[in-house]
């Protein structure tokens, strides 16, 4: 079943936690909504599941205007942080207690029951802990026995909540693949938030990045990281090295560095900010040619399947903090040492005019907070 919502707004006070949201979640979907904590996630999935109601908007589950909607008729699944199992329940009647209280007419016979739940149980490969209490299950079991509970309603559509933001990093990207896998399997409908980037990248088939109750960009986990549509994106979805400057004909002018560029677009001479990932910057060492900003290196970080050199600027214009990433081969091959003066030449650089209205907010900025300061002035 799609999912559309259309023009939603909805206000706190006088604070727009959704401002004039437009999005489609198409049938079968996956669909990752990322953005930084505040940025309005928990709310549109609220109001999509009839948990809140919007100030105004409409929500259509398959075509239909479904705003009005209450929430049993929306026949959605839900599964939050924190779901609260029921602690006095084992494992497999917490799976069967949806279909255990419905109505009389609508409620299957005991024995479609145990088939149904044993067929989750199967699914969610929890089997073998059936007769379980929550309290002796881990963590990624529990969300686990929460995913088959929301299941056993056969929803229409499936909203998750950052299922997985109470687990370790381990267990996490286990669930991850795990979750993946699953939807292979169903093809529901589905929407997961998270504020974990690489969670959304990793599991979605698109993603929709929020920030501040707006939609920034839409797109498959390829396009939003590929080709960021703001600086917002390009900063919420990886680190970045900045370059401030005015675009020439065939490069940006940094203070008195050239960093080669194809000129998308801007006026000669126009202010810009080249925005540029650690492993997109290369390190040389010949400091002869004004190509490439100067900069010392600081740290060097050897371990880990890559190299990473940490750099501080040297002219006015130049950054407090670069952030290089090379393979190992290419860092025993430089013999960098710490002190060392070397030039960063970008081997790609994406422009962004200066004045790009979502750039001055710190709130969206979490990668970039190392790197404020650039010419002095605060991003
Ligand atoms: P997180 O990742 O931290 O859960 P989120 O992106 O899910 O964040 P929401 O929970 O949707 O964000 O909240 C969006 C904004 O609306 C936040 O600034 C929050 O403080 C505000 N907000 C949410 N619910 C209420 C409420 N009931 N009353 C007032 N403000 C609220």
């Amino acid at each position: 079943m799609g999912i559309r919502v259309q023009n939603i707004v909805k206000r706190f006070g006088g604070f727009a936690a959704l401002d004039n949201i437009t999005l489609d979640f198409p049938s079968g979907q996956l669909v990752g909504l990322l953005g930084p904590s505040g940025c309005g996630k928990t709310t549109l999935l609220r109001i999509i599941a009839g948990l809140e109601s919007a100030d105004s908007g409409q929500v259509w589950l398959d075509g239909e205007d479904a705003s009005t909607a209450h929430v049993r008729e929306r026949q959605i699944g839900f599964v939050f942080q924190h779901y609260a199992l029921f602690r006095h329940l084992t494992v497999f009647d917490n799976v069967a207690f949806g279909l255990r209280v419905r109505p009389r007419k609508q409620r299957p016979n005991e024995s479609a029951i145990r088939e149904r739940v044993n067929q989750l149980l199967d699914l969610v490969q929890l089997t073998a802990l059936a007769t379980r209490y929550p309290t002796q299950l881990s963590g990624g079991q529990r969300q686990r026995v929460a995913l088959a509970r929301a299941l056993a309603v056969e929803p229409r559509v499936l909203l998750l909540d950052e299922p997985f933001g109470a687990l370790d990093a381990k267990v996490r990207k286990k669930l991850r693949r795990w979750l993946r896998n699953l939807h292979d399997v169903l093809h529901m409908t589905s929407i997961f938030v998270t504020h974990d980037q690489e969670e959304a990248l990793e599991v979605s088939d698109q993603v929709v990045l929020m920030n501040q109750g707006r939609v920034e960009q839409i797109g498959t986990p390829n396009q939003v990281y590929e080709q960021p549509a703001t600086p917002f994106v390009y900063s919420f979805l990886g680190s970045v090295n900045l370059f401030r400057g005015r675009v020439q004909d065939q490069h940006l002018q940094v203070g008195e560095s050239r960093l080669p560029v194809a000129n998308e677009g801007f006026q000669v001479d126009a202010e810009a900010l080249g925005f540029v990932r650690p492993h997109e910057l290369d390190i040389e060492i010949d400091l002869s040619n004004n190509t490439g900003v100067i900069a010392k290196v600081e740290r060097i970080l050897a371990f880990g399947p890559t190299t990473r050199i940490e750099l501080a600027g040297v002219s006015p214009q130049s950054n407090p903090l670069y952030e290089v990433e090379v393979s190992h081969e290419r860092a025993a091959a430089l013999r960098l040492v710490v002190g060392q003066q070397v030039r960063l030449k970008p081997a790609r650089i994406r422009l962004f005019a200066p004045e790009s209205p979502r750039l001055d907010h710190g709130q969206g900025f979490p990668k970039i907070d190392r790197f404020t300061g650039v010419d002095g002035e605060g991003i």
